[in-house]
Parts: C-alpha cells; structure tokens; sequence
C-alpha cells in the first residue's frame, strides 16, 4: 500500500494509474476503521482495479468541538488494517493540505434545504463542512466510483446531489449498514460508549425493526412516539424518530410513497449516535 501525504505525489500517481486505463475505487472516512469502513474497501476492490482510502478528521464538519477533540484516532491499527485488506493507495492528508491557506473552497450549490434537517437541525453547519470536504477529495483524488455508507443516509443523500449538480463525473456506490451481532450498527463512536450504554444501544435497531415490522399497520406518527418511548426507557437520549421518503427525507405522503425509510439520532451517554432502516424500497 502507497500512502501519501501531499496533493501533487497523490495527483500524480492517480494520473498514471489513469493512463494506464485503471478504474479508481475511494473510500473517504474520518479512521478508526471498523468492518463497516472495510466492507466499503472491500466494494471497492471488488468493482475497480485500484482502490484509494483517505483518512482525514475533517474539522469543517464538527459542529461540537467537544466532539472532534474525543473523535478516536487509532493510526497504526488503521494502516494495518488496510493493508490486509488490499487497499491500494492510503491519502492521509494534513490539514493545511486540504484547506491551503487563503484558499476558498465554499462549495456555492443548493441542497434544497436537505442539508437543514434531521443531522442538519441538530449539527447546524454539519453538510456545508461535509460537502466542502468530499468535494476537495474528488478533486484530489478524482476517482470514477465513490464509496458510502448507508449509515449516514443524508449523508450520501446530499453528496448524490452535489454529485448531480455539479455535474461530477464520479459514479456514487452505497454499501449496506455493518452492524454488530446483536444489531448495533458499527461506528467509530461506539468505543466510546461504557459498557451500560453499549448494552444499551442496541434499542435503536430494534426500534428501527419494530418501525419496519409495524409500517402499514400503524400511522408513521404511532410508530414515531412508540420508537422514542422504546428508546427512552432504555435510558438513552433521542434526538429524532422519523419516517421519511428516502429520496426527500421529508415526511412520507401516504402509504403509496415507494421509498420509505426510518432514520434515528440518540445520545447513549456522551456519545451520539445514529441509524436507518430502509422500510420499503420499490423500483
Ligand atoms: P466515517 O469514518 O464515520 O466518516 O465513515 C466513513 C464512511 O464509512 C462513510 O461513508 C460511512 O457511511 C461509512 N460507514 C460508517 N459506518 C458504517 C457501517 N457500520 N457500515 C457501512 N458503512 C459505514
């Protein structure tokens, strides 16, 4: 595995891997790599000839300081961990390396007011520093399929449409929710969690399994209030509960809406964390 610090190595050698007629693969993440980040590497490999991992905590997209400065940083096992899973290039940039200084790299489009709900209400600034972010990287690394989770369902929501609009020639891949055995979706976060809250955590699945096993049955505002109950009791802290379309993420219409997904934001403790379950997706 090749890993790069700087822009002009990393440009380089992309634009010889492109002369020779290779597909690149990208996976951006923030570290302390899971088998949820691996699953997208593993994609990655297995659709392109070359396969890029950034590593970059990108200070843009934290709106609470608090946050970034607990955010884990687990180097050594990340580097590891790609190399076994045959990554091929590691773009592990400083900060001055993707914001040089004097630099405006404001990304000027509309989301149409995605970016202002759900992670957007309660991150305020969240996306604009997400979209800022992944739009420098394409440009670095210029890649022809780009690789997200479904974890972060606005998340890639948002990057689709800064896709489109702009016009990028980057293809986007979303790779399914990993999750733990008993249902927690895998995060970087989650080593934060105590051992109560661990235990704990695992009611946001199966609330998001009740919502799927209910929706149709009962009124998406019932299957909302049962949820946050079902969470709360658990001790933990809901931010958000909802039923949306998974193309608008507003409030599903009727019963006839064909993408339907539940989305769900708690705080286990200190630690945030959240999840989605798609409801119903038909073509
Ligand atoms: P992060 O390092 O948290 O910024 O995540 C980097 C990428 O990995 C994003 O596209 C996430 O959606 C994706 N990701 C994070 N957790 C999971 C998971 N449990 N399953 C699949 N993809 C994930």
């Amino acid at each position: 595995m090749q890993i790069f610090v700087n822009e002009m190595p990393l440009k380089r050698r992309i634009a010889y891997l492109k002369s020779k007629g290779k597909t690149i693969g990208f996976v951006p993440t923030m570290g302390a790599l899971h088998k949820g980040h691996l699953s997208l590497i593993e994609k990655s490999n297995f659709r392109c000839d070359i396969t890029v991992c950034s590593i970059f905590v990108n200070p843009t997209q934290f709106n609470n300081k608090e946050d970034l400065v607990n955010y884990p940083i687990t180097i050594e096992e990340d580097i590891s961990k790609l190399k076994n899973a045959n990554t091929d290039i590691l773009f592990k940039p400083t900060e001055r390396v993707i914001y040089p200084p004097d630099t405006n790299l404001d990304v000027e489009i509309d989301l149409e007011g995605l970016d202002n709900l759900w992670e957007g209400k309660f991150r305020p600034g969240h996306f604009k520093g997400v979209v800022q972010v992944v739009k420098r990287l394409l440009d670095l690394v210029q890649p022809d399929f780009l690789f997200m989770g479904q974890k972060d369902f606005q998340q890639f929501t948002i990057i689709n449409m800064m896709l489109e609009k702009l016009n990028m020639a980057t293809k986007l891949i979303v790779v399914p929710i990993y999750r733990e055995k008993d249902g927690l979706a895998m995060s970087s976060r989650n080593i934060r969690l105590t051992k109560k809250f661990r235990e704990k955590s695992t009611i946001l699945y199966k609330s998001l399994v009740f919502a799927k096993s209910v929706y149709g049955v009962k009124t998406p505002e019932e299957i909302e209030s049962t949820a946050i109950r079902m969470i709360k009791d658990q001790g933990l802290n809901p931010e958000y509960f909802k039923i949306v379309n998974g193309e608008t993420l507003r409030s599903v219409v009727s019963v006839s809406d064909n993408f339907v997904i539940a989305i769900v934001a708690a705080w286990a403790g200190n630690v945030r964390l959240i999840d989605n379950i798609i409801i119903k997706h038909e073509k």
